[in-house]
């Protein structure tokens, strides 16, 4: 692995003008030019000419956070995520170098092992699920034992939410029949983390689907997208799962992919990317990666049977990789808004970044930390009692936020889906 894997020729779009400064996270609360988007473009390029070592780009580029809010506001479209993506497979190929045995295969189960594998999951769903539903949850945090454990494990430990138990889950529905003749047959993806940890969402998201028409379908066949292997650097693992997923789903005849999470659909509609030079693989990832839409696109277009009134205030924090990647800005929004009772008022400057972005606040936790009072300060301004999300990371990191105001009476979190379910009168049950 060399110098020549660094996505270079990329580097001469920018033209340094700077625009993208005031929209990085990174930048604004770390207030360096190498931690912004053209400092880290430049050390690329510099990298790439041989001028600097590898290493030099280590920090700035672990710090990024791939939220790609640069992207969005750059004049030239300079395609910042492929720049970083390459430069995150050089680092992790040169890292993987001198890694100890123990860490590599840490990272290999749980890269290739764990967030691929149903079966793994699951354990790992009830072995949580056993931990709070037993009691032993409320004996750990009373006793202060969780004190020992370095600061942001006992901070996630307190924000985890209510996993389902192993039944419920072996024993749900995987076809939704349409009531009349389908307006879509989607194929629903169910992602790893998100089916582990919140997979009521997922179970409300199809019967939304179903309200509005469409016959859903959760195959068993399909797997983990990829999303934190690519952010790490591992860029086989992520054409592997990839290749799993697109044969999976290329066996059905779906109008569309459907899912509710909008970091992982960010990687879906890129899969053409990662084949972009394999004549086997580009259109067929093509493809697979243009049946895929986040779930509040589909809704946005059908009708659903809202009826019950929500008389709350609420906010709604987009993830970065619904509104810089997927650019579904507008459609989460209009849903929200066409909830009988609901008052929507905007967070200031809500297109930036909470720092969840993916495992980085587990990393990076003081640095995330500093990203997340920053979107806290501007979500306590307007005091709302929903923040609304459509992510499970930025739903954990703004439950964090609300925690670390000391605002658990006053604010909840919610996904988007289980507002609109509550008010179509959805349970998950
Ligand atoms: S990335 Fe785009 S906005 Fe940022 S300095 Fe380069 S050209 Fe300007
Ligand atoms: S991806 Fe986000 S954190 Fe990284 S350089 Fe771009 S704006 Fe900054």
């Amino acid at each position: 692995m060399s110098h020549e894997s660094l996505a270079y020729e990329k580097t001469f779009d920018c033209v340094q003008c700077g625009y993208c400064l005031p929209a990085c996270p990174t930048y604004l609360t770390m207030g360096k030019e190498t931690h912004s988007p053209r400092g880290r473009i430049h050390l690329v390029k510099m990298a790439a000419e041989g001028k600097i070592p590898l290493s030099d780009l280590e920090e700035p580029i672990e710090l990024c956070l791939g939220c790609r809010a640069c992207e969005r506001v750059c004049p030239t479209n300079v395609q910042y995520g492929d720049i970083l993506d390459s430069a995150k497979h050089v680092l992790q190929q040169e890292k993987k170098k001198t890694m100890p045995n123990r860490v590599k295969m840490l990272q290999n189960f749980m890269y290739q092992k764990a967030m691929p594998k149903e079966r793994v999951l699951n354990s790992m769903g009830t072995g949580l699920a056993v931990y709070q539903k037993s009691g032993l949850q409320k004996v750990v945090q009373k006793s202060g034992l969780m004190n020992v454990f370095p600061e942001h494990l006992s901070a996630f430990e307190n924000i985890l939410p209510a996993v389902e138990g192993p039944m419920k889950k072996r024993n749900r529905q995987k076809d939704y029949p349409a009531a009349n003749k389908p307006v879509y047959k989607v194929g629903f993806f169910k992602g790893c983390i998100m089916d582990t940890m919140f997979s009521s969402i997922n179970t409300l998201s199809m019967k939304l689907l179903q309200a509005a028409g469409c016959k859903v379908t959760m195959i068993d066949e399909q797997t983990c997208c990829g999303a934190i292997q690519h952010h790490s650097g591992e860029t086989e693992t992520t054409k592997e799962l990839a290749r799993r997923n697109i044969e999976a789903f290329e066996q059905y005849d779906f109008d569309y992919i459907v899912n509710s999470i909008g970091g992982c659909g960010a990687m879906l509609i890129e899969y053409d990317h990662l084949f972009a030079g394999d004549p086997d693989w580009k259109d067929r990832a093509r493809a697979f990666a243009e049946k895929n839409v986040e779930i509040s696109v589909l809704l946005n277009e059908l009708e659903l049977p809202l009826q019950k009134e929500i008389p709350k205030a609420v906010t709604y924090q987009p993830s970065c990789h619904m509104t810089n990647v997927q650019k579904r800005v507008h459609e989460p929004l209009q849903l929200l808004k066409q909830i009988p009772g609901i008052h929507y008022i905007e967070m200031p400057e809500k297109d930036l970044c909470c720092g969840s972005a993916g495992i980085y606040n587990l990393v990076h936790y003081d640095e995330s930390m500093d990203i997340l009072d920053k979107k806290m300060k501007h979500a306590t301004m307007v005091k709302p009692e929903v923040i609304v999300t459509t992510n499970p990371g930025c739903h954990l990191q703004m439950k964090l936020g609300i925690e670390r105001e000391n605002a658990g009476d006053q604010m909840e979190v919610v996904h988007l889906v289980e507002l609109l379910a509550e008010a179509c009168n959805i349970s998950d049950e």
